[in-house]
């Protein structure tokens, strides 16, 4: 089980951490060599999805990506990762974000209900996007806080618009693990 971690900019590193705990082996992606290694999964992590999308187009990386999610690679968006999975942007998930939906300082802690996964799951958002519209009943949606979607899952697609990777619980990712990548074999593009 290995799963890649882009890498260009953000919170990798905890994601990297947590699947570690979890005993998962990872790698990072920064550049097109990178991401010809087998992998059973993506990580597309928080940070700034504008300076993301662009190094993602200008390293090549864009169309291999979005290629691979669309061929059935287990990926699991958060934050702006969230946004990156949206329309718009590589655009494999049904739904369209809002970004910094809580206004660019808008950052706070709570716990709420993930469907499928459990209850008082922390989620700490960080001038974070919410999901304003889902596209299509192939996308649902998994947990909402103040009467907004803030994850959702489609086939392959995980998205949440906070941030697991930063608190101790590892139930997400877990999930993630199981539902998405433990039903497939390694994946090479
Ligand atoms: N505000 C960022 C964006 O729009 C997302 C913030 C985050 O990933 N924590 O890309």
């Amino acid at each position: 089980m290995r799963i890649a971690v882009l890498a260009l900019q953000g919170a990798f590193i905890e994601h990297e951490q947590m699947l570690q705990r979890l005993g998962v082996e990872t790698f990072q992606i920064r550049q097109l060599i990178d991401w010809q290694q087998p992998k059973d999964g993506l990580i597309l992590p928080g940070g700034e999805s504008t300076v993301q999308m662009r190094l993602l187009s200008q390293l090549g990386l864009h169309d291999p990506i979005r290629e691979a999610i669309l061929g059935g690679l287990p990926v699991f968006g958060t934050c702006a990762g969230m946004i990156l999975l949206s329309k718009g942007y590589l655009g494999t998930m049904d739904i369209v974000v809002r970004r910094n939906a809580y206004g660019q300082l808008g950052s706070f802690h709570t716990v709420g209900t993930v469907e499928g996964i459990g209850k008082d799951l922390p989620m700490t958002f960080i001038r974070a996007p919410y999901i304003e519209t889902v596209l299509s009943d192939a996308c649902i949606p998994i947990a909402s806080i103040d009467g907004h979607i803030v994850a959702a899952r489609q086939g392959n697609q995980l998205a949440a618009a906070f941030h697991p990777e930063l608190d101790c619980d590892p139930r997400i990712h877990q999930f993630f693990l199981e539902s998405a990548v433990f039903s497939r074999t390694s994946v090479d593009k």
